[in-house]
């Protein structure tokens, strides 16, 4: 609802027409507002330490609304430029990836069921001997629950267990893993090259997990139709294994990679 909301409120009449969006999906939801942290017991405070509450808690909007805006300038920039301009970007300034994951991770604190625990939860219904690949990781919670091998990838990393690089080239053998993992990561107008990479790194009869925010795969508000998605997605030498919609947040498409790719 909130991502609708934001959505008409992008498209808003006074509004400049918004480009076509040269990523395969619209953007994720930039609703971000931090809750300001309450005070525990208000009625032991003096009346000054009264004003000096009241004065910290606004500067905590202030900053949660700072936070806000730069998550949503964060996520803005890596759904409209490559994923390397986006390395790039944050070669530049880690900082910013620090603050894009700190926004991250509020906003997502509001759904009710992360996409990642469901891919977890996959995985431990497999075989823990599954050799993972996770593209796009963020802090790489996938990695910490699960028995597998993973090679989390992401495009900055404090962990020296995240391969830092451009997910379009990574380090990985070909035909090394047998589970590719995009979870909510198919940011880049070049996200195809992501695929490709996938593609490139799994054996035979790999799978490719995705998992896309709903919103992405509404094709009457501008997204993706997940018919031609797939379709896309099979050309490059896969075929579909599960179309999931019964999320009210998310999408999550299955495939496996062809034997003979
Ligand atoms: N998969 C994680 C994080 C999703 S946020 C989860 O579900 O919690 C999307 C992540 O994809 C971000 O951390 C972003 O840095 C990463 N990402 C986007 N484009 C990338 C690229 N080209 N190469 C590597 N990582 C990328």
């Amino acid at each position: 609802m909130k991502e609708e909301q934001s959505r008409k409120r992008r498209r808003g009449k006074n509004k400049k027409p918004q480009k076509t969006q040269p990523s395969l999906l619209p953007k994720h939801s930039t609703k971000l507002h931090k809750k300001t942290h309450q005070q525990k017991n208000p009625a032991h405070q003096s009346s000054s330490s009264s004003s000096s509450l009241k004065s910290s808690s606004f500067l905590d909007k202030m900053k949660a609304r700072l936070a806000g805006g730069h998550f949503r300038m964060i996520n803005e920039k890596l759904y409209t430029c490559t994923g390397k301009e986006a390395l790039d970007y944050f070669k530049e300034d880690p900082e910013l990836f620090d603050m894009y994951h700190t926004g991250y991770q509020e906003q997502m604190s509001h759904w009710p069921e992360l996409p990642v625990n469901i891919i977890i939860k996959w995985l431990k219904e497999h075989s823990s001997s599954l050799i993972v690949a996770d593209f796009g990781c963020g802090d790489a919670r996938l990695a910490k629950n699960v028995k597998n091998k993973v090679f989390s990838i992401d495009l900055v990393s404090n962990d020296p267990s995240v391969i830092s690089c451009d997910m379009a080239n990574t380090p990985l053998r070909p035909s090394s893993v047998d589970v590719a993992v995009f979870c909510l990561s198919l940011m880049g107008t070049n996200y195809a090259s992501y695929l490709k990479e996938a593609c490139r790194v799994l054996k035979p009869s790999g799978w490719l997990l995705i998992a896309e925010v709903k919103s992405r795969f509404d094709p009457n508000n501008g997204g993706a139709d997940p018919n031609m998605f797939s379709k896309a997605v099979c050309e490059m030498g896969f075929t579909s294994a599960l179309k999931d919609f019964s999320n009210k947040m998310f999408v999550l498409l299955y495939f496996k990679k062809k034997i003979w790719v």
